[in-house]
């Protein structure tokens, strides 16, 4: 019933875009989504759904590490969508890396930073999710705690919950920022499916959400007409389970590609 209810919200939302989209005579937006893969490039389809339904039109860039091609790409796209995956190599933050790191893959780490760098370069709005923000993160000079667990065993919050969960814990959004108008309030509870996350912020970034044990879970940019909204969690995963807010910061990065 609830995922009935979540389709019909977002039917409605859907046809608000069309109708939006049609009074102003824009084209629907072309939303490059960073892809994942050791051997192939794919992308979940719960980030393609999400793009749809929020009005966007999908397309996969595939995981590569020549700055041109990858320039060439985003110069076409009206905004960026970076998704979930494996850890980040330490080495990419200039940090040793410890036992309890995951599984890496470097050139995806190489295309994710780079794919970050030069959307910001070119000025398109990029929506970060999961290793998304920690990409971000580390491409503009900032770090990650490896593992959350073990770095920080005070924290008492189960970060990575079982798949399939729908909320894990709680998050306080920093009053004013784009988050906080995004979602329309100053707390909420989201799903968590991560290990690692930002330490040190890189810098010209704001930190706009924190788990209760100061885990950072968005962090954005909108100084001097960047705009990057990041987030720890999964939009995406709640939106396909039914909740209609999750396809909130998916309209958002439409919206502002449409600009
Ligand atoms: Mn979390």
């Amino acid at each position: 019933m609830k995922r009935l209810l979540g389709i019909a919200i977002c039917a409605a939302l859907l046809s608000a875009c069309t109708a939006t989209r049609a009074g102003s005579k824009r084209a629907a937006p072309l939303i490059a989504i960073s892809a994942a893969g050791e051997h192939e490039s794919r992308v979940g389809q719960a980030y393609i759904d999400a793009v749809i339904a929020a009005g966007g039109v999908p397309y996969i860039i595939p995981i590569q590490t020549d700055s041109a091609s990858v320039a060439a790409l985003v110069s076409r796209a009206d905004g960026v969508l970076m998704i979930g995956g494996e850890d980040i190599a330490p080495a990419f933050y200039g940090e040793a890396a410890l036992p309890q790191m995951g599984k890496v893959n470097a050139r995806r780490d190489t295309f994710d930073l780079l794919l970050a760098r030069l959307a910001l370069r070119a000025r398109k709005p990029v929506l970060a999710i999961c290793r998304g923000i920690q990409a971000v993160n580390v491409a503009f000079g900032g770090t990650l705690w490896q593992d959350i667990p073990s770095q920080l065993p005070q924290s008492g919050i189960c970060h990575k919950a079982p798949e399939g969960q729908a909320a894990s814990h709680s998050i306080d959004i920093a009053p004013g920022s784009r988050l906080s108008k995004i979602y329309g309030c100053n707390s909420m509870e989201v799903n968590s499916f991560h290990h690692q996350s930002v330490k040190d912020a890189a810098p010209g970034f704001t930190v706009t959400a924190r788990s209760a044990d100061g885990i950072v879970e968005a962090m954005e940019r909108f100084a001097g007409g960047d705009r990057v909204l990041a987030v720890q969690f999964h939009p995406e995963k709640a939106f396909a389970a039914g909740d209609p807010a999750g396809l909130r910061p998916f309209i958002w990065l439409v919206q502002e590609s449409q600009k």
